[in-house]
């Protein structure tokens, strides 16, 4: 199962939180266990798995980017955003997260952003859902079937 989720992001670099999108998602397709694959198919955004109780946790990532990647340092590349494809590269473009008991297996302060680092625009995130395993067959046949079998 595949679908497309867009986000408009809101600033030249930003961490937006898409967590409940990707749970809402996941809560329809009705998966017991599984695996959930997030890829965002852009060279200057990427996916982060990490805080998002305090939002300060999100300045620090970007602003430590930033000190890595400034986006006034010299480059080579003539669009003016290698700034950008770096602090992407850094952060990757794909997140896998287990679906356990019908929900995203996240950890209690664990939340998923699109990392933008070029924005604002449109992205796209290609959430692929694959289910590793099904409820038992006998438990998906009604009761008045299975007394026939
Ligand atoms: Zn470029």
């Amino acid at each position: 199962m595949i679908e497309r989720i867009h986000v408009i992001t809101r600033g030249h670099e930003r961490l937006e939180d898409i967590t409940p999108r990707i749970k809402e998602m996941v809560r329809r397709l009705r998966i017991e266990e599984g695996l959930c694959h997030l890829f965002v198919p852009h060279t200057t955004a990427g996916i982060i798995v990490n805080e998002n109780a305090d939002p300060e946790v999100a300045r620090d990532i970007l602003e430590r980017l930033e000190a890595l990647a400034p986006r006034s340092g010299r480059y080579r590349h003539a669009e003016g955003n290698a700034h950008a494809h770096i602090k992407a590269s850094l952060v990757g473009q794909s997140a896998t997260i287990p679906v356990e008991g019908g929900k995203l297996a996240l950890g209690r302060w664990q939340g998923v952003y699109l990392a933008e680092f070029d924005g604002p625009r449109e992205r796209t995130v290609i959430v692929s859902v694959t289910m590793t395993a099904a409820k038992p067959l006998e438990e998906t046949i009604p009761e008045e079937f299975r007394k026939r079998l």
